[in-house]
């Protein structure tokens, strides 16, 4: 059993906590809202009074928060607080240069840090099957792979501090316009008169083919279990979707690299989000496509 520190009990954290403790971990945890920690209280973590006290004593600290802001204040907050052989691990989808902060505020205490977010969404968190993409040294890395897989079901390491950020906003970039193009293609389809399934049976078949369009499709019928049968219920959220393209976009000016579909696909889900569709799933921007036509 080890002691573990959970910082942020939201909608991903609490069911990510919840799976430590099922894993006979004894679980720390401290969130703003106190609501999500009578929540954490029922699943069997222990509810603390701010985030230095759930980080006393505990062998490792995790950390669920909304952006990199939060996660600066917090690791500013714990890390006098925090035993010298901790191990911080970050789950928070953030954007690179915070990462990295992050990381030089654990290295300069003397402890060892992981970026480590995650794809899979609340589903994957509840199920324990996120995918955690993780930035840091290999012995970090080694050390928090057992935690991880408690809470997922495929750990990978992408290299030094920050790369594991860098792997979340790059694949969610090509998410979001690859989703983009499969709802442009089926638009298009239907002013040609083609029907959804054809289409699908040959583009998922050619070289078409890619997540958007084949587990995830944006029209229902083809793929039964996607967001598009399901009144776009998410799934993952137009939000959160337009939250990664920010950063890529980010990490792109910073970094000088050339990324102009990626700037359109934050471009379009801004303007989605913008008519209220921040909580619809991702997908649906196959509406808002159809609705931009003629
Ligand atoms: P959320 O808003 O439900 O949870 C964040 C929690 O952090 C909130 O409960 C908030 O009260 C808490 N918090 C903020 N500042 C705090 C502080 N100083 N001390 C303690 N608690 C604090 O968000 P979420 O959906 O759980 O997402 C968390 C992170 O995971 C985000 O970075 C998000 O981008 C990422 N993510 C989310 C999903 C998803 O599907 N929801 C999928 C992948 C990644």
């Amino acid at each position: 059993m080890t002691t573990i520190a959970f910082i942020g009990l939201g909608n991903m954290g609490n069911p990510m906590a919840a799976n430590l403790v099922k894993a006979g971990h004894q679980v720390q945890g401290f969130d703003l809202v106190p609501e999500n920690l009578r929540i954490a209280g029922e699943n069997g973590v222990t509810v603390m009074a701010n985030a230095a006290a759930a980080v006393r004593e505990a062998d490792v600290i995790i950390t669920m928060l909304p952006a990199g802001k939060h996660v600066l204040a917090v690791y500013n907050d714990i890390v006098a607080a925090a035993d010298r052989a901790a191990l911080f691990i970050d789950s928070s989808t953030i954007d690179v240069d915070s990462a990295r902060k992050a990381h030089a505020i654990a290295d300069a205490a003397g402890m060892q840090s992981l970026d480590a977010p995650v794809s899979g969404g609340v589903g994957g968190a509840e199920a324990g099957t996120l995918t955690f993409m993780c930035g840091g040294s290999a012995e970090a890395f080694k050390r928090a792979e057992a935690y991880l897989s408690v809470m997922g079901k495929k750990v990978v390491h992408c290299g030094d501090a920050g790369n594991g950020q860098a792997a979340k906003i790059c694949n969610n970039m090509i998410l979001g316009i690859s989703m983009i193009g499969v709802g442009e293609a089926f638009a298009l389809a239907e002013k040609l008169g083609l029907s959804h399934q054809a289409l699908f049976d040959v583009a998922s078949t050619s070289s078409g083919q890619c997540w958007s369009l084949t587990t995830y499709c944006p029209v229902p019928g083809p793929v039964p279990s996607s967001p598009a049968n399901n009144g776009y219920k998410p799934g993952f959220a137009a939000a959160l979707m337009l939250k990664d393209l920010r950063l890529a976009q980010e990490a792109a000016q910073g970094a000088g690299a050339s990324t102009p579909l990626g700037a359109e696909a934050a471009q379009l889900y801004s303007l989605f989000n913008a008519q209220g569709n921040g909580d619809t799933d991702f997908s649906g921007i196959i509406n808002f496509l159809r609705g931009r036509e003629g």
